[in-house]
């Protein structure tokens, strides 16, 4: 039989939400991810201004909570930039990096994301690092020279002991808000590639890492992808802001596992 790992679901907000708001999903999620079993591992990633929320809300419960971005600097004169040490003091356990909206709209290039990365791991948070290929380069058979390469430069900044305490969340820049997801197959396929290169680093890290699936998942594709070998779980964008998508998602996980 399959070897069964542990799943996480992390969800990102993306820049959405509102106190009022916040509050209903946060309740609904919190109240939900309660009755799951412990080997599901759920998240949120908020905008900054409301990790004093998240923290009042979830604190005590099965919901972890983090940052979408960190600086990649520890302190300064760095004006409306974020340090990683900051979201750990309102207890966030999660710090994306280099998601492809940041790679894009701010040309965070994969040195950048590396040195996050490290700013994330000595703040205590688990750095969550987005790697993926956008369509030009899928359809050009680029795929595994884009990731190849994003991954390698982070992992060449980290210790095989540090390199155990990632997350790495692979995510196709063509699926991100498209509603179009790569087939459980492209995917696996993907994630099998990413877990050799973390071999390669360190075949303890490999074993440990959660690699995630994000780009488009929703409650009606998620079992599939989440029952491939190498897909550990996924980061859900727009689904992460309803509940009952949020939380049927969760239970995706729960029902992979049952089959796999
Ligand atoms: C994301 O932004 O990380 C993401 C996966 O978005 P969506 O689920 O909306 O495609």
């Amino acid at each position: 039989m399959a070897k069964q790992r542990a799943k996480l679901v992390v969800g990102n907000w993306k820049m959405h939400g509102r106190l009022a708001d916040n509050k209903v999903l946060l309740q609904a999620v919190s109240q939900g991810a309660d009755a799951l079993p412990e080997y599901v591992g759920v998240g949120v990633c908020v905008p900054c201004p409301y990790l004093p929320q998240a923290q009042a809300l979830l604190n005590g419960g099965r919901v972890a909570w983090g940052v979408q971005d960190v600086s990649a600097h520890a302190q300064g004169a760095f004006t409306g930039e974020v340090a990683a040490a900051m979201a750990a003091e309102f207890g966030a356990s999660y710090a994306i990096v280099g998601h492809s909206e940041r790679r894009a709209y701010h040309l965070e290039s994969a040195e950048l994301v590396a040195t996050k990365t490290q700013r994330a791991l000595e703040a205590g948070l688990t750095p969550i690092v987005c790697v993926g290929e956008t369509l030009v380069q899928r359809e050009a058979g680029d795929t595994e020279r884009v990731v190849g390469m994003q991954i390698d430069e982070v992992l060449a900044a980290l210790s095989p002991d540090d390199t155990a305490r990632i997350v790495v969340a692979y995510e196709p820049v063509w699926a991100i808000g498209t509603g179009k997801t790569a087939s459980a197959e492209q995917a696996q396929a993907v994630h099998a590639f990413l877990r050799a290169r973390l071999a390669a680093k360190s075949e303890a890290a490999a074993e440990r890492v959660a690699l995630l699936y994000g780009g488009s998942v929703k409650p009606d594709n998620a079992e599939h992808l989440f029952r491939q070998q190498d897909i550990d779980g996924g980061l859900i964008g727009g689904a992460s802001l309803k509940h009952l998508d949020f939380l049927a998602i969760c239970q995706a996980a729960v029902a992979a596992n049952a089959v796999r």
